[in-house]
């Protein structure tokens, strides 16, 4: 018989998502010989030998019946000489950096995993269940590429068992980096102690205690959310008179408390499992979960942990992202302990290290499309093509709410959502970020570093520092034509007008800037109009309270000062602050 090799190239969401376990399993089916192996770009490089015909079936199969999770970007397929081989393996990943594709975002619990921890098997119970179609990878992965001793369940040794399934190229958790079970896996303990953990949780909450619960890439806040007074209290311990509480509710329970479309409900139900913003029905919850809105931020359940947890419960849970206000989600079990004491009761958490926090996404379908509020878990690191040409670029963003993005190789990845860089800790926090989506994404340093024309935004100075770090030029964008460009990005549109209305922007003069008017033609974006400029009362802080701005306008449009006060002292302004502002004026 004539044989024939090829090597191939595959680029795409590769890793992580029991591609090569499938390919060794499609090389069997078609009697092929080879070998398939990660490499360092997060790339799969496979070799096949064998029968023309049995090549080619091979390579639809390839195409065609890849697992759920898998996005193939691109095959190159190479003629070379056969050398005889026999049989097909699964051969070590190589290290190195490139460019060819992408880790997986972190994937909901699988229907599979739901039944391996509801049913008679050894994974009964257990609360970080997942296979190679599920599970965490982007929050657990440190450095490409993706295989166990390069994740945070490199702390974990395998036994038999788990092994044994891990070795198994007919099993589902064939090569799963994650696979763990309740003798070799990541442990939970309830307030220290590992006895019925969940069940104690699930009392306490029923109880209307309030608990934080360490997850699979950060930590909530939970209580009962249909229980006003435990509600009221976590709003009175947590500082937070006005912020609503995101939920989580089962599909059972969650036509009780909101009104849900076919589009919201397919959203929920996506293994991306984001918070969709949903229509209250009247009366079924508490004011004070979401205080003076007529809607509220739910979520199913997305991991095993979850689904335990909800099993011993019948009403939704109010799920807050576990942070000091200003500050990151806590992740680290001491930080969590000791910085929620006095504000939870109880603590539900693990001993699996979190490499990447990553916050809830939150997505709001709004004419028949659904934008993204917060893109994070479940999207990020997901990217997308585009050729901004050769030079690598991170762009860093501004100050409030950002999330930076990395260029190379016509590629842009966007990072999970950051907060406001105005800390400390938040600056740390996007420090690591970085480093991580670098490493994941094995991005070259920056040769351009783009950073907000605010001179006094932490991320401009960083900006600076960043630059001289790798010899590369920073770039300032101002504020609104950043938001021009992202959207001529996303829509692909070389000429436009664009209305941008978005508050403060620090201006190209120096002064600043509100809602904007450009013209974009032939590459350049020219500011055309602007809203009529009127005084910042108190600078920066007039953004954060409106009655500051609308005392501005009311002074522009000729109102007299008496007046002005009248109007601040209706709003509960102190007579101090109402002095300072009519001085502003
Ligand atoms: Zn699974
Ligand atoms: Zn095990």
């Amino acid at each position: 018989m004539e044989r024939e090799r090829r090597r191939l190239i595959v680029t795409g969401v590769v890793q992580g998502v029991g591609f090569r376990p499938f390919v060794y399993r499609i090389a069997h089916a078609h009697g092929l010989a080879g070998s398939v192996c990660n490499r360092g770009d997060a790339g799969v490089e496979i070799e096949i030998e064998g029968d023309p015909q049995e090549i080619e079936g091979f390579l639809t199969d390839l195409r065609e019946k890849h697992p759920p999770l898998a996005r193939i970007g691109a095959i190159s397929v190479e003629e070379i000489p056969p050398t005889g081989e026999a049989g097909f393996r699964i051969v070590p990943s190589k290290d190195g950096a490139g460019s060819a594709g992408a880790i997986p975002p972190d994937i909901a619990i699988c229907d599979e995993c739901i039944a391996d921890i509801f049913g008679d098997t050894r994974y009964r119970g257990y609360w970080a269940t997942s296979c190679t179609n599920c599970g965490p990878r982007f929050t657990v992965i440190e450095s490409l590429p993706y295989d166990r001793p390069r994740t945070s369940m490199r702390d974990f040794p395998m036994c038999a068992d788990c092994r044994a399934e891990y070795t198994d190229p007919l099993d589902r958790r064939y090569h799963a980096q994650t696979i763990a079970c309740p003798r070799c896996g990541p442990r939970l303990t309830f307030d220290g102690t590992d006895d019925d953990p969940i069940a104690r949780a699930a009392a306490a909450l029923k109880s209307g205690e309030i608990v934080a619960i360490k997850g699979i890439g950060g930590t909530h806040i939970a209580c009962d959310a249909t229980n006003v007074d435990a509600v009221t209290e976590l709003r009175a311990r947590l500082g937070r008179p006005g912020q609503p509480f995101a939920l989580m509710a089962t599909e059972e329970i969650l036509p009780r408390i909101a009104e849900v479309t076919e589009e919201e409900w397919a959203l929920l139900r996506s293994p991306r499992r984001p918070i969709v913003v949903l229509r209250q029905r009247p009366g079924a919850l508490p004011e004070q979960v979401a205080p003076g809105l007529h809607t509220v931020g739910v979520m199913l359940p997305y991991s095993g942990l979850h689904h335990l947890l909800f099993a011993q419960l019948e009403t939704p849970l109010v799920m807050t992202s576990a942070n000091r206000p200003g500050s990151p989600m806590l992740i680290e079990n001491t930080r969590i302990e000791h910085e929620l004491s006095g504000i939870v009761d109880h603590f539900l958490l693990h001993d699996r290290r979190i490499v990447a926090r990553c916050d809830d996404s939150v997505v709001r379908i709004s004419g028949g499309n659904a934008k993204l509020l917060r893109r994070s878990r479940g999207y990020v690191p997901e990217g997308f093509r585009i050729d901004l040409g050769n030079a690598p670029i991170l762009a860093l963003g501004p100050e409030s709410d950002l999330a930076f993005a990395l260029y190379f190789g016509g590629r842009v990845t966007m990072s999970q959502h950051i907060g406001t860089v105005d800390d400390l800790d938040t600056f740390a926090f996007l420090q690591e970020a970085i480093g991580h989506l670098r490493r994941i994404t094995g991005a070259p340093p920056p040769r351009i570093v783009a950073h907000d024309l605010h001179p006094g935004f932490i991320t401009t100075r960083y900006a600076a520092e960043l630059a001289a770090l790798h010899r590369a030029r920073a770039v300032p964008v101002q504020h609104h034509v950043a938001h021009l460009a992202s959207v001529l990005g996303e829509h692909g549109l070389p000429e436009a007008v664009g209305v941008v209305l978005d508050g403060y922007g620090y201006g190209t003069d120096g002064t600043a800037w509100g809602g904007e008017i450009f013209m974009v033609q032939d590459g350049k974006i020219v500011r055309a109009g602007t809203l009529s400029p009127v005084r910042l009362p108190g600078g920066d802080l007039a953004a954060r309270k409106p009655a500051r701005m609308a005392a501005a306008y009311l002074h522009a449009a000729g109102v007299k000062q008496e007046e002005i006060a009248e109007f601040l002292r209706a709003r509960e302004m102190e007579e101090v602050e109402v002095e300072v502002v009519l001085h502003q004026l």
